[in-house]
């Protein structure tokens, strides 16, 4: 797609018998389209129904979209005016990259990981950077490492640098749509490089080009849809994209995100419990009693503050 970056079919013309060319697909190129009006926006991992176009006199490559697939699932952010703006569509995968430098927080590492259970997707934690940490036992990320296993979460520790551990990495992500976010710095543009065709990997910026992309252009860098280097998946990837997690996140929602609180929830004396001081709080209680880690609840409650959850609204 001209517009949104999606990569589609691309089309050859054949002649038949009686010179007649019809267009024959393609899959190795890239084939721009324009979409038909009273079609929703389309976005990067969208499927679609399109025509090819027959310009026999030109080498251009293009086509016209003419309906667009169920989705399974769709990440959208609000833009500046608060309207919710699809960015992605069929998105099952959401790795949140982690590694030791820039050092990790509990807090905004669980802020990622909440948003992706929210959204429906399956989080995949990826440990970057395991260079720094091969001789270092006492690191932050193997104790994460540790605490997102015992939640359930599938956790990876991989190198980009030393190209360790990203070939597992690829089987993981194998017959999947899936996106990369987490801090900046902590790799993901190296590890994209590695994760998609050769070919298309040269237009990844590393380090210090990737942060002026995104501090300069972020907003207006569509998302696009790449193939896997291996295997039959694709990685949906922008700067924009990058940044799940930081999106709006709502407050209700929020306890749900957080996997090991689902099972006390409405078990509270008060049904707008915030599971931070009241009486009969089951989550407290969990707590207490070492069914709910502490750095966990730490990181709960920082989100919820900085969602303004305790804030006091005066009628007026
Ligand atoms: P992004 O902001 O998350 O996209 O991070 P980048 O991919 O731009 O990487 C930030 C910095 O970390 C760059 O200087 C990379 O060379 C470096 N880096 C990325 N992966 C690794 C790794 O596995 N080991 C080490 N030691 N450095 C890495
Ligand atoms: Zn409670």
């Amino acid at each position: 797609m001209s517009n949104h970056g999606q990569k589609l079919l691309v089309a050859e013309l054949e002649s038949d018998s009686d010179g007649v060319e019809h267009p024959v697909l393609d899959i190795s190129r890239m084939y721009r389209c324009h979409a038909r009006s009273n079609l929703p926006p389309v976005v990067a991992g969208d499927r679609v129904v399109f025509q090819i176009e027959r310009k026999p006199a030109t080498e251009k490559l293009t086509g016209v979209v003419s309906a667009l697939m169920d989705r399974r699932s769709l990440l959208s952010r609000p833009d500046k005016f608060g309207r919710l703006k699809p960015v992605a569509a069929n998105v099952d995968r959401i790795c949140v990259v982690v590694a030791p430098l820039p050092e990790p927080h509990f807090n905004l590492t669980d802020r990622y990981i909440v948003a992706a259970e929210l959204s429906g997707a399956a989080p995949l934690i990826i440990f970057n950077k395991a260079d720094l940490v091969a001789n270092d036992p006492s690191s932050r990320v193997h104790e994460m490492r540790e605490l997102y296993t015992s939640l359930g979460y599938d956790c990876i520790l991989v190198s980009a640098k030393s190209e360790t551990g990203t070939g597992e990495l690829l089987e993981l992500l194998d017959g999947t749509t899936a996106i990369l976010c987490g801090q900046s710095g902590v790799g993901k543009s190296a590890l994209a490089k590695l994760l998609i065709d050769d070919q298309e990997a040269s237009e990844i910026a590393i380090g210090a080009l990737s942060e002026a992309v995104v501090k300069g252009r972020h907003t207006t860098t569509a998302a696009r849809l790449y193939r896997l280097k291996a295997g039959d998946g694709f990685l949906i990837d922008s700067p924009g994209v990058r940044e799940f997690g930081l999106w709006h996140l709502e407050q209700a929602d929020l306890t749900h995100g957080f996997v090991e609180f689902r099972p006390f929830l409405g078990q509270c004396r008060f049904s707008d419990c915030s599971h931070t001081h009241e009486p009969d709080c089951a989550i407290l209680l969990a707590l207490e009693e070492g069914h709910i880690d502490p750095r966990r609840w730490q990181s709960y409650r920082a989100t919820a503050d900085s969602l303004d959850m305790f804030e006091i609204r005066t009628e007026v």
